[in-house]
């Protein structure tokens, strides 16, 4: 789960980690109050989406008086921001935080995340601060200077000054930076992220080393563990069709194509949608309806599919282990018919009661092509949206 960069600071705060003062604002109105009661010179009013590169699309500007801060609140609220994160479609922006503006010296990078090649929590800075990291990392892979932590003692002072030095961050303040990166990795560690990133961190002309971007992304299946995370959860943010998922314990997410996918089980799901980017088709999503799916799990599953416009058929590639092939044939005949299903439909079961479960597709009445193989399926589904 992600939260915007206006909630993660208020976390990083609560940590002993240095940010800006400022506050959220959700009106024009607000957003002239909050940079009046900060009362610093400078105000940067910022847009808050999931989503970074708002800089460069014109979601973070520099106010010098409050009617600058008038006309910028203006300009951004309810703007649709393209990044480079957000996809081409963009992002609207709801909400804006108002912050003092720092004297910035000069940007840096540092971020944590867990490394899944050494199976580690990584903490990585590099000189190359305020610019898309991915850049750097692809160009000048030797500017990012990593850290490897070790679970049973977590970061170390002499790991996080060594970061700092292999950085550059000036020598006087590089205690600074340390108390910066431990409370950094403290937060990542006690609230089970998998992503936080401070990009820039600066040192400013007062010499204080500062958070001016946050972007901390949770671990969903330990969000139970911390109630006030999941709090911060935005709903606008996210895909409809996948906040409707979440509710009944579908593992569903939205893609670009037009054939919707019904698997039970996760490596089934990629593997069905290996094979019908093979035959040439392209999957409108990634869904696992669970090893144990009910009738109303299947149901749920073909409305949400459903919903999606770009669905041009529904390939249904479902193995029959711990659920046998009959009961989930009955489950896509009474969902099919409940939806009033408009659109081609091919089925692949395998499994156990096979023959039976053949037999309740074919006597449905529906419109329903067999498939005798996921290779079979995959190529008349595609054939069928062609
Ligand atoms: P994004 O990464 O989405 O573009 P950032 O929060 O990193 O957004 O802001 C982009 C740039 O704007 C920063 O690199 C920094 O130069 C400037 N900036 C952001 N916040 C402040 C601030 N409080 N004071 C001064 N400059 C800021
Ligand atoms: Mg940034």
């Amino acid at each position: 789960m992600n939260i915007h960069e206006y909630q993660a600071k208020e976390l990083l705060r609560k940590h002993g980690v240095a940010v800006p003062k400022g506050k959220v604002a959700f009106t024009v109105d607000e957003a002239v109050k909050t940079a009046k009661e900060l009362g610093t010179e400078v105000v940067v009013v910022k847009a808050q989406i999931h989503a970074g590169g708002r800089g460069k699309a014109g979601g973070v500007k520099i106010a010098k008086n409050l009617d600058e801060v008038r006309k910028y609140a203006k300009e951004i609220l309810g703007k649709v921001l393209v990044t480079h994160q957000t996809g081409p479609q963009g992002k609207e922006v709801k909400r804006l935080l108002i912050e003092e503006g720092s004297k910035i010296k000069k940007e840096y990078y540092v971020g944590v995340v867990v490394d899944r090649a050494t199976s580690r929590v990584v903490m990585m800075a590099s000189e190359e601060g305020g610019m898309e990291i991915e850049e750097v990392a692809a160009k000048t892979p030797e500017k990012i200077i990593k850290e490897v932590i070790d679970p049973a003692v977590g970061l170390q002072p002499f790991q996080a000054r060594k970061l700092a030095f292999a950085i550059n961050i000036p020598g006087s303040l590089v205690n600074k930076a340390v108390k910066f990166m431990m409370g950094l990795y403290q937060v990542f560690v006690e609230k089970d992220a998998s992503v936080a990133e401070i990009n820039p961190l600066v040192v400013t002309e007062e010499g204080e080393v500062v958070a001016l971007d946050a972007k901390i992304n949770f671990d969903s299946n330990a969000l139970y563990r911390h109630p006030e995370i999941k709090e911060l959860r935005d709903l606008d943010e996210e895909d409809p069709k996948e906040i409707e998922a979440s509710k009944f314990d579908l593992n569903y997410i939205a893609l670009d194509g037009n054939i919707g996918c019904m698997v039970n089980g996760a490596g089934l799901a990629m593997s069905t949608m290996d094979i019908i980017k093979y035959y040439g088709g392209e999957p409108a999503n990634f869904l696992d309806v669970g090893g144990g799916a009910t009738t109303e799990n299947v149901k749920e599953a073909f409305k949400i599919i459903l919903s999606d416009s770009k669905v041009k058929g529904i390939f249904v590639n479902i193995f029959g282990g711990i659920m046998k092939c009959d009961i989930i044939a009955n489950g896509i005949v009474t969902a099919a018919k409940e939806v009033k299903l408009d659109r081609p439909l091919v089925v692949r079961l395998e499994g156990t009661n096979v023959e039976l479960g053949k037999q309740i597709l074919n006597d449905s009445g529906l419109n329903i092509v067999a498939a005798d193989s996921m290779a079979d399926g995959a190529k008349k589904i595609v054939e069928l949206v062609k």
